[in-house]
C-alpha cells in the first residue's frame, strides 16, 4: 500500500527537511508552550535559520525565491508533523504587499531584513472590534500632517503583536462617506512597532482559548512617517485584498497538515487499542469517520495545489483559494472530531496532544476569514447570486 497519510507529490526534498526540523520541537515542546501561552521563539528561530520565512521572498532581496506551493509544502508539513506555523506564517505572506505594491526603497529598507528573519514583519493590524468583517467601515484613521501621518484608533486580534518588530496597518485617510467608492479611503503603512511602543502605541494580550498570542492595539496620536505609506494613499483596502489569496492557500496548507496528523494519529490508536478482545479499528463505527474526514482532506488538498498552481502562473485563484480554504478548515475539523472519538478519554489527555490541536485547528472555520463569508463569496462572485450584504 502506498503512503497514504502522507501524499508526497510536490517538493518532496523540502517536506523531508521541514519534518527533520520538525522532530527537534516534539508534543512537550508545544504542551508548555500551551500551558503558558508561550512564544515558540526557538521554533522560529530555527525556521528562519533555516530560510523558510523568507520563502516567497525574491532572491535579489535575500530571499529563497520559492513559488507558493513550496511555502504551502512548507507550512503543510509543519502541521502535519504536530508543530503549529500560527506564530510565523503571517511573516510568509503580508510582505506581498510591500513586494508588489511598495516603492523600492522600501523593498531595499525591508525585504532582505525579513527574508534572514532579522526584522519580524508578522503583525496585521486590519481587524477591529466594530467593524468585524465589514472591513471597509473600519475606524482607525490617520491623518496627514507634513511629512507624517498621525494614527488614532484601535485593532483588535492583531496576533503576534507583541513579537513583531513590524505591523502592516490599513487605516483610513479619507473620511467615511467622503470617499468616491466604498473601498477607497483606507491606506496601508508599514509601523515600526518598536519605536511606536510607549509613544502612542499600547498592545493588550488576549487571552484565548489556544496559543496565538493575539492582541488588542491602541493608536493615540501614533506618528508614521510618510515615508512608510505603501503604494497610492486610498488604495490600501485593494493591496490588502490582493494578498489574500496567497494568505487563504497557505492557510488552508495548514489545515491540510492538520489533518493528515489527526488522522495518523487516529489510524495508529484504532489500530493498537484493544477492547472487546479486538481492535477498535475493526469497528466500522470507528473506521469510517477516519476514512470520511481523510476523503475530504484529500479533495481539499487538491484544491489548494490547484489553487497554487494558477497563482504561480498569474491566473485569478479567488475561487479556488476560497473553496480550497474552506474545505481544507472543515476537513481538519472532521478529522479532530474523528480524532479525539477515537481515543474515548485519552483524547482529553493533555500528553496525547490532541485536545491541544483540536483547539488551535477550530480557529480556521472563523480567522482569517469565516465559513459564512466564503459562502458568501461563492455564491454572490463565483454563482452570481444578489448580494447579501
Ligand atoms: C485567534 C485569532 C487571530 C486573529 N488574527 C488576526 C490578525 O492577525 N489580524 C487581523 O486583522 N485579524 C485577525 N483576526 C480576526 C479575524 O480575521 C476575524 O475574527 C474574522 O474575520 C471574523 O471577524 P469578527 O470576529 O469581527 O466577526 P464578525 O464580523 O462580528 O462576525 C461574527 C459572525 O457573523 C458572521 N457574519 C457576519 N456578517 C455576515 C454576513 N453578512 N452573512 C453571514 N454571516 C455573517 C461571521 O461569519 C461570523 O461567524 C483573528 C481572529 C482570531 C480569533
Amino acid at each position: 500500500m502506498d503512503q497514504p497519510l502522507m501524499t508526497i507529490d510536490l517538493h518532496p526534498e523540502i517536506r523531508e527537511e521541514v519534518k527533520k526540523l520538525c522532530a527537534k520541537f516534539p508534543g512537550e515542546y508545544w504542551r508548555k508552550l500551551d500551558q503558558v501561552r508561550g512564544y515558540p521563539t526557538e521554533f522560529i528561530n530555527a525556521l528562519t535559520e533555516a530560510g523558510y520565512l523568507g520563502a516567497l521572498i525574491p532572491e535579489e532581496y535575500g530571499g529563497a525565491g520559492l513559488p507558493l506551493s513550496a511555502t504551502s509544502a512548507i507550512l503543510e508539513t509543519i502541521h502535519a508533523e504536530g508543530c503549529n506555523a500560527a506564530a510565523c506564517h503571517a511573516q510568509m505572506y503580508i510582505m506581498g504587499a510591500i513586494l508588489k505594491h511598495g516603492s523600492e526603497e522600501q523593498k531595499r529598507k525591508y525585504l532582505p531584513g525579513i527574508a534572514t528573519g532579522q526584522l519580524r514583519l508578522q503583525a496585521f493590524g486590519v481587524t477591529e472590534p466594530t467593524s468585524g468583517t465589514d472591513t471597509t467601515s473600519l475606524r482607525t484613521f490617520a491623518r496627514r500632517e507634513g511629512d507624517h501621518y498621525v494614527v488614532n484608533g484601535q485593532k483588535v486580534w492583531t496576533s503576534r503583536a507583541e513579537h513583531s518588530d513590524l505591523m502592516l496597518l490599513l487605516a483610513r485617510t479619507t473620511p467615511r462617506g467622503e470617499e468616491k467608492k466604498k473601498t477607497d479611503g483606507l491606506s496601508t503603512f508599514i509601523v515600526d512597532m518598536k519605536a511606536a511602543l510607549g509613544n502612542g502605541l499600547t498592545i493588550r494580550p488576549i487571552r484565548t482559548m489556544m496559543n496565538h498570542n493575539s492582541c488588542e492595539v491602541f493608536f493615540d496620536n501614533m506618528i508614521v512617517p510618510a515615508e512608510n505609506l505603501v503604494g497610492e494613499e486610498g488604495k490600501g483596502f485593494r493591496y490588502i485584498l490582493d494578498g489574500m489569496n496567497a494568505e487563504r492557500l497557505l492557510i488552508a496548507s495548514e489545515s491540510i497538515g492538520d489533518a493528515k496528523w489527526f488522522t495518523a494519529k487516529s489510524v495508529a490508536y484504532a489500530n493498537e487499542r484493544r477492547v472487546f478482545g479486538r481492535p477498535i479499528g475493526q469497528n466500522q463505527g470507528i473506521q469510517f469517520p477516519i476514512a470520511k474526514a481523510y476523503a475530504q482532506m484529500r479533495a481539499a488538498e487538491l484544491l489548494v495545489r490547484e489553487g497554487c498552481r494558477k497563482f504561480e502562473a498569474g491566473e485569478h485563484c479567488g475561487e479556488e483559494a476560497n473553496v480550497a480554504k474552506m474545505l481544507a478548515a472543515d476537513a481538519a475539523w472532521a478529522a479532530a472530531e474523528a480524532c479525539i472519538q477515537t481515543h474515548g478519554g485519552f483524547g482529553f489527555a493533555e500528553e496525547y496532544d490532541i485536545e491541544r490541536k483540536f483547539r488551535e485547528t477550530r480557529l480556521y472555520q472563523v480567522a482569517p476569514i469565516s465559513t459564512n463569508l466564503i459562502l458568501s463569496y461563492v455564491a454572490e462572485h463565483v454563482l452570481g447570486m444578489p448580494r447579501s450584504y
